[in-house]
């Protein structure tokens, strides 16, 4: 790819940290997976408004959070990958009931915060291996709740520069989907709860944690739930009626403990993983007649 002898000095000057060619295989779950043509971690959310401001309006961007919910492919990701570091990994309590929460922390951060604050409903947090700005575009849930239920606001940095705040209505929600723009960078939330016992939501959380251990293989290169639940079905319970529990690809396999999740055995690539995925999914088409759509976001060049 011609996209390796660029240099940073043909891109806006920042006061993060930019890298040519980085390999997001590291950065995301699946372990699998190419490099990002630009991969940036702004110092701040004006650092990021000003490089995307003065970025070719060509080249694409895209936010990374802790990648459990991605698919990067082998060829790649052309443009700007933008990873929200440390500068946006602080959760404070505004009040008895909102916290606001930096774009880049994670949801065992959300929800510990919350509950030292004595802030009751963001418990389901706890479970999401996620973060913040991941939650706030792919409306992320568990347990009954969902992002949805809890934001107030949040604030973006939009592929042009401009930084603006949205309502949660702005937002248009539905099961796993928000209409965030491509490009646009969640920099913050605003969470509401309810006010509630530190040891009432500890217990919760803990509940949701045992739960979590005894359904899902947690420690396993994996991306979460690789379908959505179609209307009126459970995913993983049609992969499994299509005979697809353990089914394994190259160095992808079907989890056994939890259908609806793929899994890097060993050395997987992504077009491994991927190639699986479609396999259940015209396996499934065949025995029950039902199109799965994908949740993971496949990303990149094949
Ligand atoms: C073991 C396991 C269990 C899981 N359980 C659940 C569950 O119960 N419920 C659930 O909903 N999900 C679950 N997931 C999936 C995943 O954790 C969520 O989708 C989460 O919201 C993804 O967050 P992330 O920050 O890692 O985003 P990534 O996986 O890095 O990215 C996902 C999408 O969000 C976008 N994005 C990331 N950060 C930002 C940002 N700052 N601004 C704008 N867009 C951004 C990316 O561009 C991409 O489109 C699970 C995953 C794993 C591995």
């Amino acid at each position: 790819m011609g996209h390796a002898r660029l240099t940073a000095s043909t891109l806006p000057p920042v006061r993060g940290t930019l890298k040519a060619d980085a390999p997001l295989a590291p950065l995301v779950w699946f372990k699998a997976g190419g490099t990002a043509q630009w991969l940036f971690e702004p110092k701040d959310a004006d650092d990021l408004s000003d490089f995307m401001a003065m970025l070719d309006p060509a080249m694409p961007v895209m936010a990374l959070g802790l990648g459990s919910n991605l698919i990067v492919r082998d060829g790649g990701v052309p443009g700007v990958v933008v990873r929200l570091g440390k500068p946006f990994a602080k959760v404070e309590a505004l009040d008895a009931t909102t916290l606001r929460c930096g774009g880049g922390a994670s949801g065992i951060l959300v929800s510990s915060t919350a509950r030292d604050a004595g802030i009751a409903g963001l418990e389901f947090l706890r479970s999401i291996p996620g973060t913040v700005g991941g939650f706030v575009r792919m409306n992320g849930g568990a347990y009954g709740r969902e992002t949805a239920d809890i934001l107030v606001e949040c604030d973006l940095v939009l592929r042009s520069g401009e930084q603006v705040t949205l309502l949660n209505s702005d937002l248009h929600y539905s099961y796993r989907h928000s209409n965030l723009t491509d490009g646009a960078v969640v920099v913050s939330a605003t969470f509401r709860g309810e006010p509630g016992e530190p040891a009432g939501i500890q217990a919760e959380m803990d509940r949701i944690a045992t739960a979590r251990e005894e359904s899902q293989p947690l420690r396993s290169k994996t991306g979460g739930s690789t379908f959505k639940n179609p209307d009126g079905h459970k995913a993983w319970a049609l992969v499994d009626e299509a005979g697809c529990r353990g089914l394994a690809l190259g160095g992808a396999q079907v989890s056994d403990k939890h259908t609806n999740f793929l899994l890097n055995t060993g050395d997987a690539t992504s077009s491994d993983i991927e190639s699986l995925g479609e396999e259940v999914r015209r396996r499934v088409k065949e025995k029950s007649g039902v199109e799965l759509e994908w949740e993971i976001q496949r990303v990149g060049r094949k």
